[in-house]
């Protein structure tokens, strides 16, 4: 339960209690006492979350952006991980950014979307790749588009966004049965995390404001129909999972 002042009463996840866990650069970091979920409470406001990312995030401009070249060719070594996901399928990373991933899924025969909330990325995105589709739009709105994918791609989302309700719901409105969901986020569960959660380098409020793990994240989509289809395992504390969404 997330109030509008983002005061997190009750795990986002598993609705049990939540306790402070520890505090970084003057954040409060509450934990689940049940699924381990750790968040910030309260969470930055949406429209601090806009502005953060609007305003010179990373050094992006509607006319660059950094490490642009090999940002493009990362991305297409990495889509072929997921072909068969994406040869005249339709497809949307959320959180395209500059629109590297979407790309590199058209190339690979994807009718492929891109949605982000930065505006700058996205006009930057539309000028390069002219042959992809982006939305510049948050979760809720993009819901209610009737626009409905095949496979969905999001990395370095999760972490950035206050709880998990939007994102759910939107990925429920733009799924279908079978709809396959490849994820990535930061691993609080991972074995190289230190004991010492508060010197993880992950932990970097406000560009992260939540943290999961493999049984929370698997929790959550179950939560919304989604079954568990594959974990990567990973040497470094990434959580690399992909989910399919069953049957009604
Ligand atoms: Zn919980």
């Amino acid at each position: 339960m997330t109030t509008e002042e983002g005061v997190v009463s009750k795990c986002p996840i598993c609705g049990n209690s939540t306790n402070l866990s520890f505090m970084k650069d003057s954040y409060e970091i509450y934990k689940c006492s049940s699924c381990d979920f750790l968040f910030v409470s309260p969470y930055p406001s949406n429209n601090d979350i806009i502005a953060y990312y609007n305003n010179n995030y990373r050094g992006i401009d509607i006319n660059f952006y950094p490490k642009a070249r090999s940002r493009q060719r990362r991305a297409f070594l990495k889509s072929f991980r997921f072909w068969r996901y994406l040869f005249r399928k339709h497809t949307i990373d959320v959180g395209c950014g500059g629109g590297f991933m979407t790309n590199a899924f058209r190339r690979l025969g994807a009718d492929a979307h891109g949605m982000d909330i930065s505006e700058i990325s996205i006009v930057y995105a539309r000028n390069r790749f002219p042959d992809c589709t982006f939305h510049c739009e948050s979760f809720t709105s993009m819901a209610k588009n009737d626009l409905i994918f095949d496979f969905i791609f999001t990395t370095e989302v999760l972490e950035h966004i206050r709880g998990t309700r939007e994102f759910m719901e939107m990925i429920v409105s733009i799924s279908r049965p079978g709809t396959i969901i490849y994820l990535a986020t930061p691993d609080a569960g991972h074995e190289s995390v230190p004991n010492d959660m508060s010197s993880w380098e992950d932990i970097c409020p406000p560009a992260h404001i939540q943290w999961f793990n493999q049984s929370n994240m698997a929790l959550l989509f179950d939560n919304y129909g989604f079954k568990l289809v594959r974990t990567f395992t990973k040497k470094t504390p990434a959580l690399s999972m992909l989910f399919q969404r069953m049957d009604e």
